[in-house]
């Protein structure tokens, strides 16, 4: 009987240490300086989501500057680091998918809509469906919550087309929709169209009626089409300023009405290419900070070394030191190489806004867009989903990045 007793005791014992130590290895204190507030604070993390957030008098090293901000969330990712999310010829896999995500990681992103261009049904349907299958796995750890699809419901015209190839580009069609839908298992969050197409105000009804966010772009839309649009549900603006012809008449073109729509948000690159300073510091003056997306649009070149590649169709590119990708022959931009991160420093330096602003614009706003509540705050109960950098001379340099309360990069 004693015996007995004495093994139970023991056991419980046991059970009791195991529980403590597992609670203990799934709790972790993180310290930085807060981005809104420029204090010091511990964060606490306990299973992937922050449990507490408490200001300290110092950081234990005190001349560290590292700030901690909700991870860097970015709406259109066309691929990363060899990783090609949209093109046909390249066979997307779930390696490539984790190979992409673990870059953007480096780079402080830690949420990321992969973004499937104009291309066949075919091509768009079987991407869909090899994401779809693939965002779950754990080692994702939930930082492809979604997909953007833009295109091919843009206009064809050169200019409003950008590098959109012409023979895909199509009029909306919602059985055709309807199929990338399924395939993507209903996580298209985001559809970029062009408002001025035969169909298009009723697609774009019919999206916002199934909670999937409408994003113009590509397009030339006047300003009853515009504003037609945003009553029927469209929210956000993709890539305003780009996506556009080069020659426009200095009255009636599709700039102005975009940004004279209050209810309208916009996205903007913030490369250092895709927009000049002064348009981006319009943009932003007049939008505002609550209506204002930082987007990369950033393609498969990204972090790859300098120099010369061929593109899936034979033409030559080619990357910059400086991060520029361009097409020599014709001597224009070919998307974009920079992430998001470089978008942070760059929008402070030409606007004169402040961390905290650059931080909504770049983590909170593309959250609170896309209705995922779970994330793009530094507030207890969220996930513990942070990047830690520096800020030196308007560049941001990551120094740490957690998704979902795991370190996934040091550097
Ligand atoms: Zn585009």
């Amino acid at each position: 009987m004693r015996l007995r007793n004495f093994k139970v005791v023991g056991l419980l014992f046991i059970s009791v240490f195991l529980v403590s130590l597992n609670q203990i290895n799934a709790q972790q204190m993180i310290e930085g300086i807060h981005y809104a507030t420029g204090k010091p604070v511990q964060i606490k993390i306990e299973n992937g989501k922050i449990t507490e957030i408490k200001s300290i008098q110092k950081l234990k090293d005190e001349n560290s500057k590292i700030y901690i901000a909700p991870g860097f969330f970015d709406n259109q990712v066309n691929g990363f680091a060899g990783v090609s999310f949209a093109f046909g010829e390249s066979d997307l896999t779930k390696e490539g998918i984790e190979k992409a995500t673990a870059e953007l990681w480096k780079k402080g992103v830690t949420t990321y809509l992969p973004t499937l261009t104009t291309n066949s049904q075919e091509v768009l349907v079987r991407n869909f469906a090899i994401l779809a299958n693939s965002v779950s796995d754990e080692k994702l750890r939930g930082s492809i919550p979604g997909f953007h699809l833009e295109g091919p419901y843009i206009n064809p015209e050169d200019g409003y087309r950008g590098a959109h190839p012409k023979q895909f580009v199509r009029l909306p069609n919602w059985n055709e929709f309807m199929e990338m839908y399924k395939a993507a298992n209903g996580k298209i969050l985001q559809v970029t169209i062009a408002p001025e197409l035969e169909g298009a105000q009723d697609f774009i009804k019919k999206c916002s009626e199934k909670g999937i966010v409408v994003a113009v772009g590509h397009h030339n839309a006047s300003k009853e089409q515009l504003d037609l649009a945003v009553k029927n549900g469209a929210k956000t603006s993709t890539h305003l300023g780009n996506g556009c012809a080069n020659m426009i008449n200095r009255h009636v073109n599709p700039l102005w009405p975009q940004l004279a729509n209050d209810d309208l948000m916009i996205s903007i690159i913030c490369d250092g290419f895709h927009l000049l300073p002064e348009e981006i510091k319009v943009f932003y003056k007049t939008k505002g900070v609550d209506k204002t997306i930082i987007t990369s649009d950033v393609t498969s070149y990204a972090a790859l070394e300098p120099g010369q590649y061929k593109t899936e169709t034979g033409e030559t590119i080619e990357l910059t030191k400086e991060g520029k990708l361009y097409y020599p022959a014709q001597n224009v931009l070919y998307g974009s190489a920079s992430p998001i991160t470089k978008g942070v420093g760059h929008v402070m330096e030409v606007t004169g806004c402040s961390l905290k602003d650059a931080i909504q614009m770049s983590s909170t706003n593309p959250a609170k867009l896309y209705k995922l509540d779970d994330r793009g705050v530094l507030e207890v109960g969220k996930r513990a989903d942070f990047v830690l950098f520096t800020l030196d001379d308007f560049v941001v340099n990551v120094q740490q990045t957690f998704v979902a309360g795991e370190k996934v990069f040091e550097q």
